[in-house]
């Protein structure tokens, strides 16, 4: 086997030895009590992690699925697209590619979600559901999905379906008190577990409504996922896997302490962005708006980044990503979330001073 390039890319993050010991655990059949006793032992954790009384889900699936699902359970009139990055532009296509009628409340790149002019877009009363991303990891840019919700509180009917892909236990969203309908959260970003199951909670209001929601499919109808829950299981078989390394996975966040890993990750952001203002780096995304998740870094200075990206291969066995779609080159990225420490990010941002000084010298 080749030598392993530790990963500082924002996803698929950097998976524990540990982690994968558990995901390599032998398997069980997913119509045992065994697996309903694991199935069981998991949601006390998964919903302390969503701030919920509701059940969550598990999906075998990566995000997208339950992304576009979210929309084949909930949308019967028409979507409200919020975009402002990679994930969330892509989202609106999903919804024309499922049928939905959908518009788009567009922003630059990096540029937050206005909660006003949200307003003024739902007040026409054509939307049924919106869709936002909370942490754009395309942009490294946080919406204000407080302010999000404070607007969404006065239109009910709308479906507030929201992506936490990148920011899930990275810092406290609550469900409940947000009255977010849909939320979901990938198993590859910030819980550093492998690819391959999107995590999921419905409320109650989103759960009615899709029983009257034609067309809802299979593999994605939450109804299903609610029948199965019922039982503690999944509608189809799952990554019993991942399960097994998300038991782990939980055990570590809850001995480690939800409020330090918060912590955590805040003081691995503040360090980063310290570090790329220093260098004389701007951040790529409007001011007050960055991720704590990852920090996107605007290549301002003019750097070769592929070569720094070699670099860091070489010399130090680490990568980091050379920038998003059409924002590659003219930005990189730097992964914060998941297992890593403010020690492994400062070790990290040291071998990318190195490299940097050696790019300057030829
Ligand atoms: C990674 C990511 C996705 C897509 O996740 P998949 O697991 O590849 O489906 C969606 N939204 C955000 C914000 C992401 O970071």
């Amino acid at each position: 086997m080749s030598k392993h390039i530790k990963l500082f890319i924002p996803g698929p993050t950097e998976v524990s030895k540990k982690t994968l010991e558990a995901f390599a655990s032998p398997m069980i059949g997913h119509r045992s009590k065994e697996f309903q006793a694991l199935y069981l032992e998991v949601q006390p954790a998964l919903q302390q992690l969503f701030y919920t009384q509701r059940p969550v889900f598990f999906s075998t699936s990566s995000a997208w699925g339950v992304m576009e699902g979210a929309l084949r359970n909930l949308a019967q009139k028409k979507v409200l697209c919020c975009m402002n990055g990679a994930f969330s532009d892509k989202w609106f296509d999903v919804a024309v590619r499922s049928g939905k009628e959908a518009e788009k409340l567009q922003y630059p790149w990096g540029t937050p979600v206005d909660p006003t002019e949200l307003k003024n877009r739902l007040k026409s009363g054509d939307f049924d559901a919106l869709t936002v991303i909370h942490n754009e990891t395309s942009t490294g840019m946080m919406n204000p999905i407080f302010e999000i919700a404070e607007v969404m509180r006065e239109f009910p009917e709308v479906s507030f379906i929201v992506d936490c892909v990148s920011s899930f236990s990275v810092l406290k969203i609550p469900f409940d008190e947000l009255g977010i309908d849909v939320m979901l959260t990938g198993t590859q970003k910030a819980l550093a577990l492998p690819p391959g199951g999107a995590l999921f909670a419905v409320s109650q209001r989103a759960m009615a409504k899709a029983e009257k929601t034609p067309a809802r499919g299979y593999y994605f109808d939450f109804l299903e996922f609610q029948k199965n829950h019922e039982k503690a299981m999944t509608p189809s078989t799952p990554s019993i896997s991942l399960f097994y390394a998300l038991k782990s996975k939980l055990a570590e966040i809850l001995n480690e302490g939800v409020e330090n890993r918060y912590q955590r990750h805040l003081t691995m952001a503040q360090m980063t962005r310290e570090w790329a203002q220093k260098r004389g780096f701007e951040l790529f995304p409007k001011k007050g708006f960055e991720s704590i998740s990852l920090s996107c870094v605007k290549n301002n200075l003019q750097i070769d980044i592929p070569r720094l990206i070699q670099l860091l291969k070489n010399r130090f066995s680490v990568t980091i990503d050379g920038g998003y779609g059409s924002i590659k080159g003219k930005t990189f990225r730097i992964s914060h979330m998941g297992d890593e420490t403010p020690e492994t990010i400062g070790r990290l941002l040291e071998n990318i001073d190195e490299c940097l000084e050696e790019i300057q010298k030829s």
